[in-house]
This record gives structure tokens, sequence and C-alpha cells, in this order.
């Protein structure tokens, strides 16, 4: 099914699946485990490194010297596709939005933009606000005009051939459930750009499960959320031979915990972080993974996830950032 695609090995895999008997105990709902795809390796990890496996391989296939992409200033997906540029010897250009408008200096220096640098990727930035898109593409046919071969990669690597990335992941996290004999009833995660969602749930679905998926969104509102998952888990299901396996109704995404905007930490994402470190030592994100994870926690607490029911919380990276939001976390109450 995925066979044909041309692939590169740029994760670290499988990632572990793992219980979280602290935090299961501490909020008294689901049992919830782990899935560690804040293990991938490919500069301190994150789900964008199984895109990156199948666009890199695309790339290279069409003979790219550069790659082009686009994010928000503390990108982990502009990150790793800056690490997978450095490993396979490509260069890298970023372009990069100031979505929060924050001027803090960790923010504007330290985090992704950090790796960024160190992997020797270009980087331009952009006020908040412009098409993306739209940019991207500008540079792309203006680099095209001097004769490089460019390979442009979507905000997120959300295109069909990054989401097949997640359709092997839903295998990978199938025959882990299968060997650690547990019976799950829905996979939790942060979801943006959509390709993660998308593509788990072509994967489930091909492969014949039923478990539910839920998105934590972190970005736009929920019916936005959902079509953007939807179009793309239908383009990818027909780009593996499987037009029609999708259903609307599959697609479930839970926008209520955005607060203020993308990459403005919340009251809840932070005490999310906190809770997640000192109970099973796991490492969140104020961007994406702690916003997830507090929609996980508040939905427990509201009995939507209960006792007797089984959570899988896919961990999709992004600790990396948390260096670029020191002004989130009173660090100067260890005297
Ligand atoms: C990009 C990203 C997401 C969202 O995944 P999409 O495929 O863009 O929906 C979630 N978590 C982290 C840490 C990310 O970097």
């Amino acid at each position: 099914m995925i066979d044909p695609f041309p692939r590169l090995s740029l994760a670290h895999l499988p990632t572990p699946l793992e219980p979280m008997p602290r935090l299961s105990a501490a909020l008294d709902g689901p049992e919830i485990w782990i899935k560690r795809d804040d293990c991938t390796g490919l500069s301190t990890g994150g789900n964008k490194a199984r895109k990156l496996e199948f666009l890199m391989a695309e790339a290279q296939a069409q003979g790219a010297e550069i790659v082009v992409t686009q994010g928000a200033t503390q990108s982990n997906h502009a990150r790793q596709t800056a690490a997978a540029a450095a490993k396979l010897g490509m260069e890298c250009h970023l372009i990069l939005e100031d979505r929060t408008g924050y001027n803090y200096e960790n923010y504007r220096f330290n985090g992704n933009i950090l790796i960024d640098v160190l992997h020797g990727a270009t980087i331009e930035h952009r006020p908040p606000g412009l098409d993306m898109r739209q940019e991207l593409d500008l540079i792309v046919e203006a680099m095209r005009d001097v004769g490089r071969n460019v390979y442009s990669i979507p905000g997120g690597g959300s295109n069909p051939t990054g989401a097949l990335g997640y359709v092997t992941a839903a295998f990978e996290m199938l025959s882990q459930f299968e060997a650690q004999g547990i019976a799950v009833d829905c996979i939790v995660h942060a979801t943006g750009s959509a390709g993660t969602q998308a593509g788990l749930l072509v994967g489930l679905r091909a492969a014949g499960s039923p478990i539910k998926v839920l998105g934590i969104g972190v970005n736009a509102p929920r019916n936005h959320q959902e079509e953007a998952v939807y179009r793309l888990a239908c383009a990818t299901a027909e780009r593996i031979g499987k037009p029609g396996l999708i259903a609307r109704a599959d697609v479930a995404a839970n926008c209520d915990y955005v607060g203020l905007g993308y990459g403005m930490a919340t009251d809840e994402s932070n005490e999310a972080i906190d809770l997640f470190a000192q109970t099973d030592a796991i490492l969140l994100d104020p961007v994406y993974s702690a916003k997830a994870a507090s929609g996980l926690i508040d939905l427990t607490r509201k009995g939507q996830f209960r006792n007797g029911e089984r959570i899988v919380f896919l961990h999709t990276g992004g600790a990396a950032s948390l260096s670029a939001y020191t002004h989130e976390f009173d660090t100067m109450a260890v005297a």
C-alpha cells in the first residue's frame, strides 16, 4: 500500500509506546498511554520527521539542491526540515512568520530558531497576517527563475506525500497495541496543518481499525480545522489507491483550547506542562503538545474520557521551543 512511495530513513522508528501510570492516577480517569513521537530523533524529535522521510525522498528523486518551506518563528517543522536538509547535503531556506508578535529575546533567538541556524538554514522573516503560502510560492518562483532546482514543502509538511508518514505511523501503532495486548478507544493529539491527523485516520481505516482520533486544535476554529483534515485525508486516501476511505464523520477536532491564538500559552497549557513533567517526566511545548494535553486533562475532568477507557496521547514533539518560552515560567523561583 505504502511500498511504492520513495522513502528515506530519517526518524528513529518505531518510537516507544509507554503507559503513563502517574498521570493516569493523578487524573483518576481513563488509562493513559503515550506514543513517543517526541523521540523520532532528527534534531530533538517530533512528528515532522515522519513526514520528511517521504517529502525529502521526493525532493531527492527530483534532483533538488535546495528545500524551501514556511512556518511560524518557532516552527518545529522548519527545524526538522533544516536538520533533514543538512543530513542529506542539501540547502534549506526558511520563511518564518512572526505570528505571536512576541518580542522576547529568547523567543526571537532561542529554541527552534537557534537550531535552524545551527543546521545552516537561511532564514527570512515575515510580519503576521500575510498569506504565507503565497510568500512561499513567490520565493520558490524567484529561485526557479535563476535556474535553481527547488523542492517546495508546504507549511507543516502537510500534503498527501507528508501525510504518508502518519499512515505508516498508524500501522506502527496498531502493531504495538497488538504486541502490548491493549485495546485503545481513542488517540488524542495536537492538530495544526492537518497532516498528522489525516495520515493517522487513513492508516487506521485502511487497516480496518475503528479507533477514534481526536485532534486538539492549536489555531483554527473547529469547522475549519475538521474540513482541512477531511480534505487532506481524502487526498491521502486517494494517493494510496483507496478513494472514499474516509467519512466526514470520522474527522473530529476540538478547538476549545487555543486560547488567545497560535503560539500563545494559556494557564491550562502551562498547567499541563507542569503536570506531565512532574508525573511521568514528559516534556511538552506551549504551542502544540501542551494545548493537546490541556484538552485531554479538561475533557477527563468533565467526564468525556472516563474510567475504563484507554486513551493514547500521541506526543508530537515540540519541546525544542521551551527555551523560547522562558517568559511563561517562574525560573527565578529557584534562588
Ligand atoms: C506540527 C506540529 C503538530 C501538528 O501537526 P500537523 O500535522 O501540522 O497537524 C503538533 N505538534 C507539534 C509539536 C508540531 O510541531
